[in-house]
């Protein structure tokens, strides 16, 4: 024999009402807000001047020392070589990017300054192989920085195709010191 509802049922009820009604005054209050997100590469992003992407490598100053690889607090950069000194000769320089934080610990100690925190962001692959980054290999193709796969596409936007001629070039991104960061200004490395 059924009794009359408890209490709580009616509060069940009431409970599920208001949570219905809270998420979807959430939602439509995202319909109706400014859009966040943007269609990349096709319009261009503005970083941070100080912005830390993927690095660039001048492997032709590199002396082999392995100070960045002892300072990188997560043990990604993987440095092969073979002598001391000046007549060390470099076989590997690799960035495993699926453990890189972007702390950029590992430029400050280089005694040659060769080894930047670079400007591009998007490091798309088809395997977890595809994360770790052979610089060495990028230096044989002219290259200081890995290309993003988007740039392999045709009829690229203007900002994206110089970007693209930058990276082919093998030249370094602008970047921004700390003593010039008022005014905010991009100052070309060389
Ligand atoms: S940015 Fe930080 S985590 Fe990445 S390689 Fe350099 S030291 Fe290691
Ligand atoms: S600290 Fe600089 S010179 Fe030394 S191994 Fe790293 S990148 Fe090369």
């Amino acid at each position: 024999m059924s009794g009359p509802p408890r209490i709580g049922y009616f509060a069940d009820i009431f409970q599920t009402v208001k949570s219905l009604a809270v998420g979807m005054s959430i939602t439509l209050r995202y319909c109706f807000s400014r859009t966040v997100t943007i269609q990349y590469p096709e319009q261009k992003i503005d970083f941070a001047p100080r912005y830390r992407g993927i690095h660039e490598f001048e492997a032709d100053k590199c002396i082999a020392c392995d100070l960045c690889a002892k300072a990188c607090p997560v043990d990604c950069i993987y440095i092969d070589y073979s002598g001391r000194g000046k007549n060390a000769k470099l076989h590997r320089f690799a960035i495993d990017y699926s453990k890189c934080m972007f702390c950029a610990l590992c430029t400050e100690p280089c005694p040659t300054e060769c080894i930047h925190m670079g400007r591009l962001h998007d490091l798309s692959g088809y395997t977890r192989e595809d994360t770790v980054v052979e610089f060495l290999e990028l230096h044989e193709k002219g290259l200081r920085t890995p290309m993003p796969l988007w740039m392999h596409k045709k009829d690229l936007p203007a900002w994206a195709a110089e970007e693209k001629a930058r990276v082919e070039r093998g030249e370094l991104a602008p970047t921004v010191s700390d003593a010039d960061i008022k005014p905010v200004q991009a100052v070309k490395r060389r």
